[in-house]
């Protein structure tokens, strides 16, 4: 549904991205005009998730579209605003986390947000097929996967079952971080994070194409356990 922008909100939605951790006051207005919007561009989109994660995380979840009605009005489409790359941990939902419901989001989850071919396939459906203006890759805070993949670096211990296609996959991205300063999880969490996204327009001429006529935007971000907060990763 195309929602009409009063002189206000387009000037608040023509500026620059808005940094992580702005606060839902500054940008709750400029969102409000177009959460319905049925065609954001990449910025509105980026500054819809961010505002639902400060609603979020300061305990105002609106809970948005999770009614039947929803599922009524979305069963002949959908019109997902972005494409999320998130690992499969229980606690980073990305409709929670960035308080969204049926039909916002294009979710594609594996454990360590890693976008293999598969994964790749689907996030180019989403920005394809679906037109979503917005990628974002989404690692968190003590990730399972990375953890895993830094204590096989470190043993020299197998990896049980398919667990070892996750390791292989996440080895090149973690090893270079692995005795650098600080916490070696967090380094591989953030390591990961902006691989992913490179590794997305590099391997994407659909996703890059978009990007480069501004069309679509790929953006990182890490979801903190503790807090509930969500920052970019740039
Ligand atoms: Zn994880």
């Amino acid at each position: 549904m195309a929602f009409p922008l009063s002189r206000r909100s387009m000037l608040a939605t023509s500026g620059a991205v808005i940094a992580a951790g702005a606060t839902a006051a500054a940008v709750g207005p400029a969102v409000a005009a177009y959460a319905d919007s049925a065609a954001p561009t990449p910025t509105q989109a980026l500054r819809r998730l961010l505002y639902g994660n400060e609603l979020f995380a300061s305990g105002h979840g609106r809970h948005p579209h999770q009614s039947l009605a929803d599922v009524h009005r979305l069963a002949a489409g959908q019109h997902p605003f972005a494409n999320v790359l998130g690992c499969a941990d229980s606690r980073v939902l990305p409709e929670a986390v960035f308080d969204q419901g049926l039909g916002d989001l294009f979710d594609n989850r594996v454990a360590g947000n890693i976008a293999d071919d598969l994964l790749l396939g689907s996030i180019e459906f989403g920005v394809e097929e679906l037109g979503t203006p917005l990628i974002v890759v989404l690692g968190h805070e003590r990730c399972g996967a990375i953890t895993a993949t830094v204590n096989a670096i470190r043993t020299g211990a197998p990896v049980p079952g398919h667990i070892a296609a996750i390791v292989d996959a996440l080895r090149p991205v973690v090893e270079p971080v692995l005795n650098q300063p600080g916490d070696p999880v967090e380094n591989g969490v953030q390591a990961n994070v902006r691989a992913q996204v490179r590794g997305l327009i590099d391997r994407s001429h659909i996703i890059a194409e978009r990007v480069h006529a501004g069309t679509l935007q790929v953006v990182g971000a890490r979801y903190d356990l503790d807090s509930g907060h969500v920052t970019l990763v740039r």
